[in-house]
């Protein structure tokens, strides 16, 4: 169960894992927090003043279909509103997640959780990532509800399952190193102000990565589903523009292993290790 903030998220941070698991035949869940209603439409075919009306819906869309690219068992939304970006008025709106209640949010996701009963919960840090409000409440949400569903809280969500493993996913230090080279050898600029990786906010020290998931083999299918965000992600995002080595580069997944109870051995190439050993037994 992947949990995210917003559509596109999912695919960004993992878009390749997901497909990977799903050729595996492994069931996965994505779950949205928010509705994405107040971010930035950058589509050319999609005008401000007719589309932000109705973003919410269009980005529902968007993530259904990104997610059935991904080939992503199922999707859920929990409806609440877009933060927007650290420090804007809209934090504090009514209904805005980042004032929602803490035990609001966490009480359905275990409901989810007890429903779809992951073995695998994948989340953000606790600076959500890159520190947007909505991202680093998905991270409080996430992290409580791993820990709630496999409690006696929350009765009335369902009978309790335990999750064997909480991974945040990460952007490591090096990775974003390698790719700026390698951008630079090719004659372009470095994506995503990768240029001076010391300095990226939303970068992670290489120590705490404990999981390399070779994403390669997906890469067409995660393509296809970031052209699924057509009214957040244009042609000029990196891994659409960029030389096939560099995006190859990009298609590496890396997670940190936060919770596990199951025995594993790190650093590690797959975040289901040790869980078929356990369900077997
Ligand atoms: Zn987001």
């Amino acid at each position: 169960m992947a949990v995210h903030a917003h559509p596109d998220d999912e695919t960004i941070t993992m878009g390749g894992t997901l497909a990977l698991l799903g050729d595996r035949g492994v069931a996965t869940s994505v779950v949205c927090c928010t509705d994405g209603k107040l971010a930035t439409i950058v589509a050319d075919d999609m005008p401000e003043e007719t589309t932000r009306p109705r973003l919410a819906e269009i980005r529902e869309a968007e993530l259904k279909e990104a997610c059935r690219i991904l080939g992503v068992s199922e999707v859920n939304f929990l409806g609440f509103g877009d933060s927007g970006m650290a420090g804007e008025a809209t934090n504090q709106m009514s209904g805005a997640f980042w004032t929602t209640p803490i035990d609001d949010a966490v009480r359905v996701l275990v409901g989810h959780m007890r429903r779809f009963r992951p073995h695998v919960v994948l989340t953000y840090d606790a600076n959500g990532g890159y520190g947007h409000p909505d991202h680093i409440q998905t991270h409080r949400v996430a992290l409580l509800a791993t820990e709630a569903s496999g409690s006696p809280l929350y009765p009335d969500e369902g009978d309790h399952w335990r999750i064997s493993k909480l991974y945040y996913s990460a952007f490591p230090v090096s990775w974003a190193r390698r790719i700026s080279e390698f951008a630079k050898q090719a004659g372009m600029e470095p994506p995503f102000g990768m240029e001076d990786p010391d300095q990226l906010p939303f970068l992670t020290p290489d120590e705490l990565v404990t999981t390399k998931v070779d994403a390669r083999a997906a890469i067409p299918r995660f393509r296809a589903a970031l052209r699924a965000h057509h009214s957040q992600i244009g042609e000029d995002w990196p891994q659409l523009t960029l030389p096939e080595e560099v995006v190859g580069e990009f298609a590496y997944e890396h997670y940190q292993l936060v919770i596990s109870r199951v025995r594993v051995s790190l650093p590690e190439t797959d975040v289901l290790t040790g869980i078929e050993s356990e369900t077997e037994g």
